[in-house]
């Protein structure tokens, strides 16, 4: 599919729950948010259908998110029957690693390569302080687990925050000289609960990259890009097995490259993070509509791509928060 700005369409992110056993500061209130109840959030069979009417439409590309995935039950069939999906090339995972430990290797064996951890600090106390209650450790075994079984690229997702873990940026950069891990710094967003956190969080990318440097010299440019880069640009330290890349969320840099659609826990496609356009599609599944019609939904939310977003000039909120769409 081709949107009417010439970018073509492959990627299909899912929030399969809405769910999550974490609370980290920026994402939900301390109560949770109210979650979606169970019969209105898609079923294992109905997002199997989405999937393969998204295959039919030259998606490739999947990534499963939330909330938490690995709290879904069932996720584990779900990854089998979709990775038998013809035209499937790569089903990724969006996790906070708390459960990789227990569910790493049937992951793996069902059919995702690439994985992406959540982990804002390196500090227990912190970790326990801006989860709410996590533990380190647990995801710490979740991502050393990951590297031993074999998954490949392993990414840290860091947001990062001012007056949190600004001391640490230069030890999340160190991490990639002995370790094949990918750490990509993220630029704090307006959504969700973010603009609960006391003080003023927001830090821009220009800022990390320019406070590794400091600490640690220079970093390259990476010749190439880590698979399924996407929006990030990377950079490398020198001899380091991984990378360090920068995910500028406030500016449009990536605007012009998306390739990406969501799809809520509850069935709406989204076609941008931050446009409150929706397209209802569990209405239709559970109306017994034919595979044409839901194509024609999909090339409905593809043609309401904007060109940007806007979140960064003042535009309307995202309407609902990152573990609602799938960050
Ligand atoms: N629970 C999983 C996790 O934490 O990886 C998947 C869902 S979570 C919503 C996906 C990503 O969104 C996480 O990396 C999280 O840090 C990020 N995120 C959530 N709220 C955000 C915000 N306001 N700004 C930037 N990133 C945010
Ligand atoms: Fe849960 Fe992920 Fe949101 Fe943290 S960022 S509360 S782990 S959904």
């Amino acid at each position: 599919m081709e949107d009417h700005f010439g970018r073509q369409i492959n990627y299909l992110r899912i929030s399969i729950t809405d769910r999550c056993n974490l609370r980290c500061l920026y994402c939900m209130p301390p109560e949770g948010i109210t979650t979606t109840s169970r019969d209105e959030i898609l079923r294992m069979e109905e997002l199997l259908r989405v999937a393969e009417v998204a295959q039919q439409l030259g998606i490739t590309k999947f990534r499963l998110t939330g909330g938490e995935p690995l709290l879904r039950k069932g996720v584990i069939p779900f990854i089998r029957s979709l990775a038998l999906l013809p035209g499937v090339e790569d089903i990724a995972v969006t996790t906070n690693g708390t459960l990789l430990l227990e569910l790493g290797e049937q992951l793996r064996d069902a059919g995702v390569r690439r994985l992406n951890i959540s982990l804002d600090t390196l500090d227990s106390d912190k970790f326990h302080r801006i989860t709410r209650g996590g533990s380190l450790k647990q995801v710490y075994d979740g991502i050393q687990k990951a590297l031993e079984i074999g998954f490949d690229p392993v990414k840290l997702n860091v947001v990062a925050l001012r007056n949190f873990n600004d001391r640490e940026w230069v030890d999340f950069a160190r991490l990639t000289v002995d370790h094949p891990l990918h750490v990509r710094f993220i630029e704090l967003m307006p959504i969700g609960a973010s603009w609960t956190m006391s003080g003023n969080s927001f830090v821009s990318c220009e800022e990390v990259k320019s406070v590794i440097e400091q600490g640690l010299g220079k970093l390259n440019r990476a010749k190439r890009g880590v698979q399924g880069s996407g929006p990030a640009e990377y950079y490398t330290l020198p001899n380091s097995k991984g990378s360090i890349g920068f995910i500028h969320a406030m500016s449009n840099h990536f605007c012009a490259d998306c390739n990406r659609l969501r799809l809520t826990a509850d069935g709406k496609l989204r076609p941008c993070l931050h446009d409150q356009h929706e397209v209802d599609l569990r209405d239709a599944l559970r109306s017994g509509v034919g595979d044409k019609e839901l194509q024609r939904l999909f090339r409905k939310a593809v043609s309401l791509k904007p060109a940007n977003h806007h979140v960064a000039t003042g535009a309307p909120e995202a309407g609902r928060g990152m573990c609602q769409i799938g960050g």
